[in-house]
Order: C-alpha cells, then sequence, then structure tokens
C-alpha cells in the first residue's frame, strides 16, 4: 500500500507554502493552498527581486545548512524554466569590507570549496566581475542568482495539482478522526490528509497550542532607479548589505533589521541606513546613486531563536505538558498530531531555504529516503524548543516526524 497522502492543505502562500505545495504537488497529491490576501507571495516574499546566495562562516551546521539549501535551490529553480527575465544566474561577490569579514571570508575560501561554488578574488577580478570599481578583496559565488518572488510563486502553484484559494484567512485547525479539518470564521472550508502550516510569524494564531519561539523582523529594502554607471553592474554585491544588478532600471538595496518596530510603513531612517551600507562597496557608487530612492517596501522576516526553519510533523503540545515523556522515551510513544506538519522560520534566506526545506518535508510525508543529510534534518524538528523547556534535551534532537528517516 502506497504511503502517500491523496490531499494536503497548505495555509500561506509564500515561498515556504508554494515550493511546499509544489513538492507535494508533483508527487501526485492534490493541493489545496489557502492564502490570507488577493496574491500569492503578498508578505516577506513579495520584494521585486530575492537574492540567491548562502551566507557561510566555517564547518559549522549553519554554514552546511546555508550552503546545502542554496545549491539544491538553484539547481530546482533551474529546472522549473522560468521566464530568464525573472531569474538572473549573475553571481554575487561577497566583500571583505572590514577586518572582521575579510578575515571571515579568507578562512571560509581557504576551505574545500569548488570553484564553481566560491573563489577568493582580489580587488581588480572584484571590480570585473562587479563591472564597476571596488576595493575589496571578495568571494565569489559564481552561481548565485536573484529571481522574481511573485512570478515564481505564481509558476509553482500553477501546477495542475494545485487549486490556490486566496481571500482566505485560515482561523482554526483541528485533527478530526484520521483528517485535518480547517476553519474560518468558524466554518470549515476544506478537510485533508494532512495539512502544512507556512504561514511565518501567524503560525500561533490558528487555535492551537504551540511553542515556536519565533520572532517577528522588520526589514525594509529601497528601490533605487539605476543611472548609467549603476546600470554597468553585473553582479549582486554584498556587504553587510545587498546591491542587485538592475532590474527594468530598478536596483533592489537592502535590507533593514529591528525587532522592535513593527510599523509596516516606509521609513526615511531606513532608506538612509541602506543607503549607508552602499559606502562600504566603494564611495563613488554612493555619491552616484544616493539621490536615485523611488520607493521600497517594509515586510517581516519570520526568525526562530536558533536561526534554523522549523519544518516537520507537529507533537501535541498540551498533551506533552499534561504528561510529559520520560526522557528515554521513544519518539513513536510521543503525542504527535499525525498529519500536521510545519515549515516556517525561514529568517533572512527564504528564496534558498524554504525550497530545500519543503522537499524534506514531502520526503518525510511520502515516507521517502531522505536526500537531505539527517543530523541536519534534526536540527530544524519543529518541537524542539517545547520538548528543551520540559528537558528533554535528547528528544529536541530526533528526527521531526512520527515516522524514522529512510536513509538513501
Ligand atoms: C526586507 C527583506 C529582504 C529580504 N531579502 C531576501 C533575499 O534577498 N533573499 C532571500 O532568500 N530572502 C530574503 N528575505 C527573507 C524572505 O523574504 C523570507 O525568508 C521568506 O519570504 C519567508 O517566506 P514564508 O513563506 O515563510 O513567509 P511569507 O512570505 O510571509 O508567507 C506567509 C504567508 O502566509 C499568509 N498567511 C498568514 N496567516 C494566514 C492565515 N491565517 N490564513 C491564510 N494565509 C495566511 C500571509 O499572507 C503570507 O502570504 C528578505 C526579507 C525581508 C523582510
Amino acid at each position: 500500500m502506497s504511503n502517500t497522502p491523496k490531499t494536503a492543505i497548505i495555509i500561506g502562500g509564500g515561498i515556504a507554502g508554494c515550493s511546499t505545495a509544489y513538492a507535494l504537488a508533483t508527487r501526485g497529491i492534490k493541493v489545496t493552498l489557502f492564502e490570507r490576501h488577493a496574491e500569492v507571495a503578498s508578505e516577506a516574499s513579495g520584494n521585486p527581486q530575492a537574492m540567491l546566495y548562502p551566507r557561510i562562516s566555517g564547518e559549522d551546521a549553519a554554514s552546511q545548512f546555508a550552503l546545502d539549501s542554496y545549491l539544491y535551490s538553484l539547481e530546482f529553480f533551474k529546472t522549473l524554466k522560468l521566464n530568464p527575465a525573472d531569474f538572473n544566474v549573475c553571481g554575487m561577490l561577497q566583500l571583505g569590507f572590514n577586518p572582521r569579514e575579510l578575515a571571515r571570508i579568507q578562512k571560509v575560501a581557504a576551505q574545500s570549496h569548488a570553484e564553481d561554488v566560491l573563489k577568493y578574488v582580489d580587488s581588480d577580478e572584484a571590480s570585473s566581475l562587479a563591472g564597476i570599481d571596488l576595493t575589496h578583496d571578495a568571494l565569489y559565488f559564481p552561481k548565485a542568482a536573484w529571481v522574481n518572488p511573485q512570478q515564481l510563486c505564481h509558476h509553482l502553484t500553477a501546477h495542475e495539482n494545485i487549486s490556490v484559494k486566496t481571500l482566505n484567512n485560515v482561523s482554526n485547525i483541528l485533527k478530526n478522526n484520521d483528517l485535518l479539518e480547517i476553519y474560518s470564521e468558524d466554518i470549515l472550508i476544506e478537510k485533508a490528509d494532512v495539512a502544512i502550516i507556512a504561514n511565518a510569524n501567524d503560525a500561533q494564531n490558528l487555535g492551537l497550542n504551540l511553542y515556536l519561539k519565533t520572532q517577528a523582523v522588520r526589514g525594509q529594502v529601497s528601490i533605487l532607479e539605476t543611472t548609467d554607471i549603476s546600470q554597468k553592474i553585473k553582479s549582486i554585491i554584498c556587504s553587510d548589505g545587498y546591491l542587485s544588478p538592475e532590474d527594468n532600471g530598478e536596483h533592489s538595496l537592502g535590507a533593514t533589521f529591528s525587532v522592535d518596530n513593527m510599523d509596516d510603513r516606509l521609513d526615511e531612517e531606513d532608506h538612509l541606513a541602506n543607503l549607508f551600507k552602499l559606502k562600504s562597496f566603494s564611495l563613488p557608487l554612493h555619491e552616484n546613486l544616493k539621490n536615485n530612492i523611488k520607493g521600497g517596501r517594509v515586510s517581516f522576516r519570520c526568525t526562530s531563536f536558533d536561526y534554523f526553519p522549523l519544518v516537520g510533523e507537529l507533537l501535541d503540545n498540551s498533551l506533552l505538558k499534561a504528561k510529559p515523556p520520560r526522557p528515554n522515551a521513544q519518539p513513536n510513544s510521543l503525542p504527535w498530531v499525525k498529519g500536521l506538519y510545519i515549515n516556517v522560520a525561514h529568517g533572512s534566506r527564504g528564496f534558498t531555504s524554504a525550497p530545500f526545506c519543503a522537499e524534506l518535508l514531502a520526503q518525510v510525508i511520502c515516507q521517502e529516503p531522505l536526500t537531505m543529510n539527517v543530523e541536519l534534518a534534526c536540527l530544524l524538528n519543529p518541537n524542539r524548543f517545547a520538548l528543551r523547556k520540559i528537558g528533554l534535551k535528547r528528544l529536541a534532537k530526533m528526527f521531526p516526524s512520527s515516522t524514522p528517516a529512510k536513509i538513501s
């Protein structure tokens, strides 16, 4: 008998929801995706351009996750055959713009990475790759790219097995016998074999007792009109911010980070903070672009306290607290809400991490052999904070599903 469910519900139409929908739909599962706005990619996933690059520092798990998800997602996007105007493999330069960053990029360059993944370049080579004069040495990622988020999300959800229901605000999820039911204003709107929560910071507002330890991080991106000089920029340039090559006469310059400002209106000071980042690329470039801000966009990242996404099957947190398992309990004896999964907390790199995690989730749901390193998958366990809170540190590191991993 096949282990594949027949139907799935997804809550949230950002990159996490859309890529999870696609991963399930390509396995023959009928997916209904609910989005509260009129369009998919309307919140964090709605910037004009998303940069696809990793930030790595050493051989730690976070760097491994960043690199693996970046390489996976670039290959995945290539298979989608997106319109070339919406997906541009332009490469990316990470500048050694201060002593700490220079030491980091030198350390990364000394690790054994293939040259087509990353390489150290001096300021002359960096300038020639960028198309403008740069004064810093850099780490160059030749495969890095930018993608148009809205076109990407529309493309992913155009699959024949996906039905998108926009202007639908999900207020509740209930487990009823073997099915997951979702409600809007107390009205049952859909039921399915499995449900996936992919609504970022609003995961806590679905009537469930979840302990996710996520927080909203405000970000503002500035949109700049190109100049004759800036039009020559060929690759993404990055210091503690990023500048994209032009798209339709515009650059994206980003982004700010704030955990104590939840205002969704554009802020002039944030534009100035973004412009200030340009100074670390090149003072003449800052001078050239500083009067060219023509707009911007504010949205909110969803970040977990350890910066790893939350991906996998959920435990019933009320039962966990009411009857804590023994420290040596086996995973199959825990109070799973079978069929209820989550894919959230993609922080600042959702366009690389979410598709990677969507593939993991589809493999978990369909009980397929894993392609992700199992140790990395365990770090994503969405129950880790709840289990740690009741002292079950060993279980917090377990595979994120009631069904053990199959290794390929
Ligand atoms: C300024 C800024 C710049 C960024 N730049 C980059 C970048 O260059 N590269 C990169 O990889 N990442 C970047 N990021 C991060 C990236 O945007 C996020 O990681 C990613 O968009 C998260 O996707 P998501 O699907 O988890 O969340 P979201 O895109 O926020 O999607 C969640 C969706 O759920 C919907 N929803 C919520 N509640 C409900 C409900 N109850 N019912 C129905 N629908 C609901 C929302 O309307 C929303 O559409 C940036 C973020 C910011 C803020």
